[in-house]
């Protein structure tokens, strides 16, 4: 069962199933969904899990959380995961240095590791809204990977339609073109003139406007989501870090009961949370370590208790999908940690006064499962440069990874960095790495290049977007986006 972060205001129900949570998953007072109680794994658990596929991992993961979807639906879900580049090994583990291991979660089809939890996501919530007869809009604003995710996995699914705001300008083209050339007849795309902020925003205040919801309401249609606010997605990356430690062991780099470092490039903190229920189930994590990058609010509030966006701007950087200030899924450790009362009250302040501070016996219960360090493009460039020269290639995400590796981490015990995104999304940021230069390439130009010069493969999938008709064409205002997406629905 899942109860409410910011406690029940006597309109929804107290207590809520999975299926509930997924398909209604704002909750009271602008709250989240989170999980009454965890169930525990243990040494027996991972013995017995050594043996198994990483779908026969998931499957039971979910069993123990006895959620309300049939068995058959879950592995038809799980099923998602034969499309991987290995379907043995969706997410393997590959060890760059005696310490360093990187789980690749990066190779489904749109190449960013959102695919692990949208993918089987995706099929749940349009089973669930075709059993139920009922209709689905899915809104999602996206900085650049969490989009052609979305878009993937809900293409033609009955019942549901997805609108999918980006920012014009903001993304890669390969991130832009996954996105344009999206062929379902039940998704839109529109670019917006505006930043990601603004994209946010504006989906905001669409789901706070009383003519839309009325346009909505009378053709029948309800509001979803699909960024990791839904618990859908959390329940998929617990399963990947557990997985990562079974790996450690069929590996013989630890023994069953051994500790780890897991360690991630952080945004909406959601591959965090699930770092954090995993630990909390009996995966015996040292600590989890955060990279952030300059955007370094996630980092203040880990090293001082303090999350104060108040005199902040975002900043962009070579890490575009941890360009954010409003890192949402924190209020689900923050719930889990100190309970609904003062989960509410630090969030109130955060939108009243765009600040709060934690007390010293707060800040020090975070600290018990996380630490946090960040740096900055010059740092990601030169890494990925020095990497790419032993041999392996880091996306500038989870090049962040590497100070968390090189300057917090301190134990002498394997560290685990989650990969999140392929190079072959961010191919111009690669090839200056590279060259250690600051032209201008295009994302074509410099894929091809990258690749030609580390002998690099390049998937399909990215190849002949380049070859795909552009489908998607609208780039509006602000101003005109609830026009946009009012006209999509009745079309
Ligand atoms: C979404 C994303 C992140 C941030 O993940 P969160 O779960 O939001 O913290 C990091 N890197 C890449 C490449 C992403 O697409």
């Amino acid at each position: 069962m899942f109860i409410e972060t910011r406690g029940n205001d006597g309109k929804n129900p107290k207590k809520v199933q999975f299926s509930y949570a997924i398909l209604n998953p704002s909750a009271s007072f602008g709250g989240l969904y989170a999980p009454c109680d965890l169930p525990k794994i243990d040494e027996n658990f991972f013995a017995k899990m050594a043996k198994k596929s990483y779908k026969e991992l998931t499957l039971e993961i979910l069993k123990l959380f006895d959620i309300d979807i049939d068995e058959d639906i879950l592995k038809k879900a799980l099923d998602l995961y034969d499309g991987f580049d290995d379907k043995n090994s969706p997410a393997p583990l590959v060890k760059v240095k005696p310490d360093l291991f990187v789980n690749e979660l990066y190779h489904g089809p749109t190449r960013a590791f959102k695919d692990m939890a949208l993918q089987p996501f995706g099929y749940i919530l349009s089973y669930l809204a075709k059993k139920r007869n009922e209709k689905y809009l899915i809104l999602a604003a996206t900085s650049g990977d969490t989009g052609p995710a979305t878009l993937n996995a809900f293409e033609n699914k009955e019942n549901i339609k997805v609108v999918c705001l980006y920012p014009d300008g903001g993304t890669s083209d390969v991130q832009r073109l996954q996105m344009v050339t999206s062929e379902g007849k039940n998704l839109k795309v529109v670019g917006i003139r505006g930043n990601f902020d603004d994209a946010q925003n504006a989906l905001k205040s669409l789901l706070a406007s009383n003519s839309f919801k009325e346009s909505l309401k009378k053709q029948n249609i309800n509001l979803s989501a699909a960024n990791s606010v839904n618990f859908g997605r959390i329940i998929f990356q617990i399963v990947y870090h557990i997985s990562s430690y079974i790996e450690l062991i069929k590996q013989n780099e630890l023994k069953i009961g051994e500790k780890f470092y897991i360690t991630i490039p952080s945004g909406n903190f959601g591959n965090a949370l699930g770092a954090y229920y995993a630990k909390k189930m009996g995966l015996p994590i040292e600590k989890i370590l955060i990279a952030s990058n300059i955007n370094n609010i996630l980092t203040d509030l880990l090293t001082t208790g303090i999350y104060d966006i108040s005199k902040r701007e975002l900043l962009q950087s070579t890490s575009p999908a941890m360009d954010i200030l409003i890192s949402s899924n924190v209020e689900r450790i923050l719930f889990d940690k100190f309970g609904s009362a003062r989960c509410k009250e630090l969030m109130s302040d955060l939108s009243d006064k765009k600040f709060y501070k934690l007390n010293k016996n707060e800040l020090d219960a975070l600290r018990e499962d996380f630490d946090a360090v960040y740096s900055d493009d010059e740092f990601a460039l030169e890494t990925i440069a020095r990497f790419a020269k032993d041999g392996y290639v880091l996306d500038p995400h989870t090049a962040t990874c590497i100070k968390a590796y090189e300057t917090i981490k301190q134990k002498n015990i394997p560290c685990v960095i989650c990969s999140t995104a392929e190079w072959t999304k961010f191919a111009p940021t690669m090839l200056n790495a590279l060259q250690n230069d600051k032209e201008k390439y295009s994302d074509k130009e410099a894929l091809e290049k990258f690749s030609k010069s580390l002998h690099v493969k390049i998937p399909n999938s990215i190849n002949s977007l380049f070859e795909k008709k552009i489908l998607h064409h609208d780039v509006v205002e602000k101003s005109q986006i609830e026009k946009s997406i009012v006209d999509f629905l009745k079309g």
